[in-house]
Formats: structure tokens, C-alpha cells, sequence
């Protein structure tokens, strides 16, 4: 027996099933669905996606048995619609649709209208038909034909209807009359023949198998190549062709077609959201000449006077409420429909899961998790973790026109809109006056008043993880930074872009989320989400389902997730963000303070320790104090205190204003401050004078903190409180530099507790962050209590690719795609992830109960967050504003269904 090549659908029953996309493409299963529930769908007939493959092989030939099965099923079709194909005075007309098993837009499409002849038209007209209606839909089938099966331009047919429109002097088409209809369609006629060297086929049975080779012959177009190229769609899969009993919602004032979403794809509301367009077809609405109507038009909005879909087709309106909701039901998520009504009748053309925003989607999925429908997993499996940015940060409204100037790269999500301040004491003075850009070359701890006193931040150099891009993501403001076509002159106090000139003052708006600077000013809308997580006011019911859906990731994630934060501030907000910890303070952020930045900068400048001894004394009780708020913030729950680790030029001073400033509080001559300065200069200072190497050629510095940790958590712990310190050496290579520096820390530590006649646990760890320390892990984790991977430092070290510089090179290495993805922002699973792996293996293998964390930028990125997982991780550490995304994709990881696979570059 042959295979079967064709699958009924209709009258009540249908021979597909909705879980045969594969065979039937989606269009077709989604038919058979529908005709199974007794969903009213014109009746029809899909010919298989394995047809079109068996079709293609044989070189453009049907397979044996197909043309018996179309030819049995049109039969069948002629039966339930009463009418025959080919009838001379009332015939059956079908359409023709291509669908194959994933949506390809671009493929072609829609023939309607087959079986309708010159003569079928005369016929109806001289039985008393209406001749305008009967000739519109002779052009229809004339134009569309003509297009994707016999490969007339479409702008050909343009050009008569234009004429047409002129000489009758109306504007669209729908207004042409029955006698000007006449002449278009023989004039349609003659530029078919004139194209084709034929006349347009007036046998049926040739227009449905033209129709129907088309749609098999349409996927090999090279639009559809390049569609399944762009989007890793293997070319053997084949399309289905849907050939369907037509529906006319265009033949008179009682019909009507229109497309709506069960639930609305902007927000997630529940509620019908569409439009129909009385007396009309599919293509019309597309074509956007008329205006469609709200299905349920909001009260005062546009077409509410109209009454929507209710007042005008009561029962078809009915009818499709009821529909919409068994969709729903059955589908178990929401449905994107296209429905025509004829003479008051409803019919259900196509149902699909439906598109919508990251903000609907946790909406619906939450909703759905009420409703019923599905349960908890399967919501969280529902929301890519990516689109929860949208609701944590202010956006545009997506309507508004935006001129966008340049892109950089997206570093801080979120949108501002505000006047341009080059310098960040100015910065800090027009925030006064109203929101403020920061826009800079590149930022410094000098900047970071500014950078706090700003809306947002621009940066022309830099990569994702440059000071600009750590601070803004910690600080929760939108970002974009390497910029690198924006030119910042700060002298003339102007930026130019192109021929573009902006002078500080002027406004503009960043997208941080897209990268895109725009000129002049949008208004960003708040975030719902963002104020009901911080614990203010109502709660909107958007901002309930985000809450919903992460109480429910808690549920299910096995791997923990704390914060990166350096103020007592941060730790309360990590905190309400759902953080278990701190896994990351950068004790040098907490130097960037005004009143500190300059005793910060007599230490690092001191020839010796003597002159460090006045600096460091003054610096212990403020760091005393943070580390107090912190810990008071997070009590009872961890935090990773890491010692220093300036990249040493970021603490220099960059002008004469400060080193003047500076050589006053030092008490020595500005040249000597020049001078030790210039010795400190380093050609590449983030392979330099940093971290712990600081912290053993000037131990004094690591001491002090180590005292300011020990004293803070003694003083929480005689206020009743519940510290839980943790100590993290930065930068560590080899061994010894872990062995010598562990020893002193627990020394210092056991010494003030000791004073403090307080007994407390202090675990003393290592970031792995330089190659080599992951090579030796087997070594260091002898001397180590946690491992915690500084993965900004390890991508840079094993790529080459400064963090500060690769905003030259690495968006055209993205955009040329010689790197799937920034490795700063998404782990480089092949290479830099190896690292990782070895590492965990090798230290747990010589220490089996080292802890294992990350806090690199990749701790807050969901493929990364999927990667750490599997490999064994117990937590990951992002900035504040990340959480949620992070504990959403630890708990679909932990689902076995993280973020795609991290593929090799
Ligand atoms: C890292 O290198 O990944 C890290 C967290 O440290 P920093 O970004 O401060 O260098
Ligand atoms: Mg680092």
C-alpha cells in the first residue's frame, strides 16, 4: 500500500491530529485540531509535508497516489459544502495555503479563489449575482495566481488597479465599481498572456494543481533558503498545503474577517485583543489600506462608538469569545487566531501559540498557573529568563518613533532620556535641575558621584565589562558603552556623531537594553515590577505574576544566588531581590566615595609603609562602619568580603587639579606627587600591580582590612546580630601567594576576635580568575575554604582581550559573527568554561567540601547560569538588578531545560 499522502479536516472530524506539525506543517495541524473539537472550520484537505519532500525528489512530479487522494478528497469537500469544483453556474471555490511544520514568513503563501473562471463569473451575474462582488474576487484569484504561481510581478497588477482608481477618481480599491472591476479583469487577463505567452487557465483542475505545485515548488525559493539559512531551519522538512472550502468576508456588510490573540501580547491581559474589518478578506487587513476595529474596543479609545465585534455580529462574537476560550483550554497557553465571518457565520481559519513580550509572558504563564491550565514548571519553562529585563527597568514606549544616531554595546539595561553632562561634577550639578546623561570617553572612580547623580551612562570606549559597565549594571542604570562612532570632545563641550553635533546641554535618550542612542528626548515609563520588589505601594498585577513566577523558581532551582554589592544600600535592595548572600563586595568600590577617594590615593602613592600608617588609620573605621551596614543588611546570610583589587590607574589622579589637591594633603610638592605617580604608571595595568600582588609587596593594606572585617563582625555579633563573613583574596596564580596570604589573614582575623573576646568562623577563599590558578586548583584549594570564579578576569586572560579595550575591536567581531556572542557577557563554554570545569574538578578532588561560586558578569546571564549548573556550582553572584533573571534560569536549568547550549566559538 502507498503511503498516505493527504489528511481530511472539516464537518466535525478530521484524519490529523494538532500533535502532527511535522506531517501536516502547523497550519494544517492546527486545522485538524480545530475540526476535531468541533471548532466551525471550512472544510479541507492538508497534503503532506513527506508529499512535498516525495514531490522535490522526483524532480517536480506528484507521487504515485496522490493525485487519486486529492482528487477522493475533493469529492468529500464537494459533499460537505454542497457545490462541485468546476460547477459552471454555482461552483465550489477552495483556497490554497502553504504551511510547513515552523512558521516561514517570506515563503509563499495564499492563493484564494481557485476554481472561479470567466465564464463562472458571467453565469453568476446573468443569474442575478452581484457583479462587483464576483469580479473582485475574479481579480483576486487573477492577481494572486498570477504573483506566486505563474511569477508576474505583483507591481504589474499595481499599476492597473492604480489607473483604475484614477480614472474612477477613488481612493482604494474597495470603492472600484462593478464596471470598472470589468476592465481590470481584462486587462489583469491580457498582462497575464502577455507575460506568460498563455492565456489564464480556465480549468479548474489546472488552477488547483498550479496552485498546489507552487506551494511544493515555493520551498525551495530563495527567500525561503535564505530564511532557513538565517534561522538554522534544515532544508529537508517540506511544506504542507492546505486546500480549503473559500469563506467570503467580503460579500456584503454581514461578513467580516479579522485576527485576534486570546490574551493581549503586549501585557498579558486576560480578554480578547484584535481587529476585524466588516466586509473584507485576510489580505485586506494585511494590506492596511482600511482601518481595522477593535474586536473590544477599551471604553473612550478609538472605535469604542462602534461598539466592537459585540454590536456589530452579536453572535459571531459570541461565538468566538467560546472559541477563544477552548483554544486556550485546550492548547493550555494563548492562541493567535484568524477567523472570517460570512453572512453572520463564524468560521476559524488558523490557530498558533501566539507571539508576545517578555512582560506577557509572565503574565499569561502566571495566569495560566491560576487558571489551571498548567502547572508551575511548565510556567517557568515558559519565560526566557532574558525577557524579565523588560519589567525590571524603565523602557520607551514601543510605538515612539525613535532617530536613532549609533549603537554601542548594551551594558546596562533599562531606557533614560536626559541633558548631555561631560564631566561628572557637572553631571552632579545639572542633576539638580533634572535628569542627566553622563557621557564620557570612559569613566573612572572619580566619576562615580556623577555616575550616582546621573540618569544614565555613555561611554565611546569600553567593553561589558569596563568600570562603566560593572558600576551602571551594579547601580541598576541603563548603559550602553563603547559607542565607538560618538566622538566626545570634552574641551569644545560638545559630542559629535557623524556630522552630528550635540553640545552638553542638549537632550538625548540611550536604550541600554538595545544599545541605541537616540537623539533628542522619548520619556522612559517606570517599572511596576521594580517598586513592588523594593516594597512599595499596591501591586499591579503584572508585578504580582513576576512574583508569583519566582517564588516558584525558588522552588525548583538547586543552585543558590547572591549579589554583588558593595554598600549597605545594595545588600538591603539584593536582599528584597531575593539574594542569599553576598558573593561579591569589591572593598575598592567602596573607596570611590567622595571623602575617601583622596585618602585612598595618599595610600597607594605612599613610597613606603611609614607614609601609608595615616591614610590606613583613617581608612579602617570607614570601612568599619560599611562592612557593620553590610553585614547588618545580610545578617544571618554570607558575604564575601574581597580584598582590595585596584587596577592601579583607575586610583591615579587623571588632572593637575587633583594632584595639586593631593600634594596639599600629603604635605609634599605637587612634581613628587607627579613623580611617584608616573612611577606607578603601568603600560598595562590590568595585568599589573593588582590584587593580591598588592597585597604582598604592601601587606599593611590587606591588614587593615582584614581588622576593619573582623571588627565589624564582632561589633554584629555583640549587638545580637548574626554576621557571616567570608574572606576572598583576588587575583591569585600560584599557590604560595594563597599559602602566605591565608596564613596572615587568619592571623589578623584570630587577633582581633581574640581582643574582641568574640569566636567566630571566618572562611578564607580564592578567586579564580587567572588562568593559571585554574591549571593548579588541585594546589590551591589545599589552602582555600571556597572557590569563586572572577569569570570578567578569566575571559579576559584567556582570550587576550583587554576588558577596558575590546570595545574597538568586539563589535565588529559580533556583527561579522567571528564570535557567536560578547564572551564577556555569555561564558565562552568551550574554552573559558573548560577552565571553569577543570578547576572544580581538580578542587574539589584535593578539598571535597570546597565551596564553589561565580561572580564574574556571567553569575546574572541565563546560558551562563545553565553552564554553572551543570558543572556543580553551589551559587552564582550577579549585581542586584539581576537576580530575578538569575533565579528564573537556575530554575530552569535545575528543569533540566536551561538556555541553549553555549555552542563553541
Ligand atoms: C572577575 O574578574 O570576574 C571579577 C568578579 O572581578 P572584577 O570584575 O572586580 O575584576
Ligand atoms: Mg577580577
Amino acid at each position: 500500500m502507498s503511503e498516505k499522502w493527504v489528511y481530511a479536516f472539516g464537518g466535525g472530524s478530521a484524519e490529523g491530529r494538532g500533535d502532527q506539525k511535522e506531517l501536516l506543517g502547523g497550519k494544517g495541524a492546527g486545522l485538524a485540531e480545530m475540526s476535531r473539537l468541533g471548532i466551525p472550520v471550512p472544510p479541507g484537505f492538508t497534503l503532506t509535508t513527506r508529499a512535498c519532500i516525495a514531490y522535490r525528489r522526483a524532480g517536480g512530479e506528484p507521487p504515485p497516489g496522490l493525485a487519486e487522494e486529492v482528487a477522493e478528497n475533493m469529492a468529500r469537500l464537494e459533499e460537505l459544502a454542497g457545490r462541485r469544483f468546476g460547477d459552471p453556474a454555482d461552483p465550489l471555490l477552495v483556497s490554497v495555503r502553504s504551511g510547513a511544520a515552523q512558521s516561514m514568513p517570506g515563503m509563499m503563501d495564499t492563493v484564494l479563489n481557485l476554481g472561479l473562471t470567466r465564464d463562472v463569473v458571467a453565469a453568476r451575474i446573468a443569474a442575478g449575482g452581484d457583479a462587483r462582488f464576483r469580479r473582485d474576487a475574479y481579480r483576486r484569484l487573477l492577481t494572486m495566481y498570477g504573483d506566486v504561481v505563474l511569477g508576474v510581478p505583483h507591481r504589474e497588477f499595481e499599476r492597473v488597479l492604480a489607473a483604475a482608481r484614477e480614472r474612477q477618481g477613488v481612493a482604494t480599491d474597495a470603492e472600484l465599481s462593478a464596471d470598472s472591476l470589468a476592465r481590470v479583469v481584462e486587462e489583469f487577463e491580457a498582462l497575464v498572456e502577455r507575460h506568460t505567452g498563455h492565456p489564464f487557465p480556465q480549468d479548474p483542475q489546472e488552477q488547483l494543481w498550479g496552485g498546489i505545485r507552487a506551494v511544493f515548488d515555493s520551498w525551495d525559493n530563495q527567500r525561503a533558503r535564505s530564511y532557513r539559512r538565517l534561522h538554522g531551519l534544515p532544508d529537508d522538512m517540506g511544506t504542507g498545503v492546505n486546500v480549503q472550502a473559500m469563506v467570503f468576508g467580503n460579500r456584503g456588510e454581514d461578513c467580516a474577517t479579522g485576527v485576534a490573540f486570546t490574551r493581549s501580547p503586549a501585557t498579558g491581559e486576560p480578554g480578547i485583543y484584535g481587529e476585524f474589518l466588516v466586509n473584507a478578506q485576510g489580505e485586506d487587513v494585511v494590506a492596511g489600506i482600511r482601518t481595522p476595529q477593535p474586536i473590544e474596543p477599551a471604553p473612550g479609545a478609538e472605535g469604542a462608538a462602534a461598539g466592537g465585534l459585540a454590536a456589530r455580529f452579536p453572535e459571531a462574537h459570541r461565538e468566538l469569545v467560546e472559541v477563544c476560550a477552548r483554544l486556550e483550554a485546550h492548547y493550555r497557553d494563548m492562541q493567535d487566531v484568524e477567523f472570517t465571518i460570512e453572512r453572520g457565520r463564524l468560521y476559524m481559519l488558523q490557530t498558533r501559540t501566539g507571539k508576545r513580550t517578555g512582560p506577557a509572558a509572565v503574565r499569561i504563564a502566571a495566569d495560566l498557573v491560576a487558571d489551571g491550565l498548567i502547572d508551575e514548571k511548565t510556567a517557568i519553562l515558559r519565560v526566557e529568563p532574558s525577557s524579565l529585563d523588560q519589567l525590571l527597568h524603565p523602557g520607551f514606549d514601543s510605538k515612539a518613533e525613535r532617530n536613532v544616531l549609533t549603537k554601542g554595546l548594551p551594558a546596562g539595561p533599562g531606557a533614560a532620556c536626559g541633558r548631555i553632562a561631560l564631566d561628572a561634577d557637572r553631571a552632579a550639578a545639572m542633576a539638580a535641575d533634572g535628569p542627566v546623561l553622563l557621557v564620557r570617553e570612559e569613566t573612572s572612580p572619580e566619576d562615580i558621584v556623577g555616575m550616582h547623580a546621573a540618569a544614565g551612562i555613555l561611554t565611546s570606549r569600553g567593553g561589558m565589562t569596563s568600570h562603566a559597565a560593572v558600576v551602571a549594571r551594579g547601580l541598576g542604570k541603563p548603559c550602553i558603552v563603547g559607542a565607538g562612532a560618538l566622538h566626545v570632545d570634552e574641551a569644545a563641550g560638545e559630542v559629535r556623531v557623524g556630522d552630528r553635533v550635540l553640545r552638553e546641554g542638549d537632550e538625548l535618550s540611550i536604550d541600554g537594553s538595545a544599545g541605541e542612542v537616540i537623539a533628542g528626548p522619548l520619556a522612559p515609563q517606570e517599572s511596576e515590577v521594580l517598586q513592588a520588589l523594593e516594597g512599595g505601594g499596591s501591586v499591579s498585577p503584572a508585578a504580582d505574576a513576576f512574583l508569583r513566577l519566582l517564588a516558584w523558581a525558588d522552588e525548583h532551582r538547586r543552585l543558590r544566588v547572591r549579589a554583588n554589592a558593595d554598600t549597605p544600600d545594595d545588600a538591603r535592595r539584593a536582599r528584597a531581590f531575593g539574594a542569599q548572600g553576598i558573593g561579591l563586595c569589591r572593598t575598592e568600590h567602596m573607596f570611590f566615595a567622595e571623602d575617601r577617594i583622596a585618602l585612598v590615593r595618599r595610600m597607594i602613592l605612599a613610597r613606603d609603609p611609614e607614609q601609608r600608617v595615616e591614610p590606613l588609620a583613617r581608612l579602617l573605621p570607614l570601612q568599619q562602619g560599611d562592612f557593620e551596614g553590610i553585614f547588618a543588611a545580610m545578617d544571618a546570610l554570607p558575604v564575601t568580603v574581597r580584598l582590595l583589587d585596584p587596577p592601579l590607574h583607575e586610583f591615579l589622579p587623571h588632572d593637575d587639579r587633583a594632584l595639586a589637591g593631593l600634594a596639599r594633603d600629603m604635605g609634599v610638592e605637587p612634581a613628587a606627587v607627579a613623580a611617584r605617580a608616573a612611577a606607578l604608571a603601568e603600560q598595562n595595568p590590568m595585568l599589573g600591580h593588582r590584587g593580591c600582588r598588592l597585597g604582598l609587596t604592601a601587606p599593611d593594606i590587606y591588614e587593615m582590612q582584614v581588622e576593619a572585617i573582623a571588627r565589624a563582625a564582632a561589633a554584629r555579633k555583640r549587638a545580637g546580630g548574626d554576621p557571616r563573613p567570608e574572606i576572598m583574596v583576588p587575583l591569585v596564580g600560584t599557590e604560595s601567594e594563597m599559602v602566605r596570604l591565608r596564613e596572615r589573614i587568619a592571623r589578623v582575623v584570630a587577633r582581633v576576635l581574640e581582643a574582641e573576646g568574640v569566636a567566630l568562623e571566618v572562611p578564607i577563599g580564592t578567586m579564580i580568575e587567572v588562568p593559571r590558578a585554574a591549571l593548579v586548583a588541585d594546589a590551591i584549594a589545599r589552602h582555600a575554604d571556597f572557590f569563586s570564579f572572577g569569570t570578567n578576569d578569566l575571559t579576559q586572560m584567556t582570550f587576550g582581550y583587554s576588558r577596558d579595550d575590546a570595545g574597538s575591536f568586539l563589535p565588529q567581531y559580533l556583527e561579522d559573527k567571528i564570535l557567536p556572542r560578547d564572551p564577556f557577557a555569555s561564558l565562552d563554554a568551550s574554552g573559558v568554561g573548560q577552565l571553569v570545569r577543570l578547576a572544580c574538578e581538580r578542587g574539589r578532588a584535593a578539598s571535597p567540601h570546597l565551596h564553589l561560586g561565580v561572580c564574574g558578569e556571567h553569575g546574572g546571564d541565563a546560558a551562563s547560569i545553565a553552564f554553572f549548573d551543570e558543572v556543580g556550582l553551589d551559587y552564582v553572584s550577579c549585581s542586584p538588578f539581576r537576580l530575578p533573571v538569575a533565579r528564573l534560569a537556575a530554575a530552569r536549568a535545575a528543569l533540566g531545560r536551561g538556555e541553549r547550549e553555549l555552542d563553541s566559538v
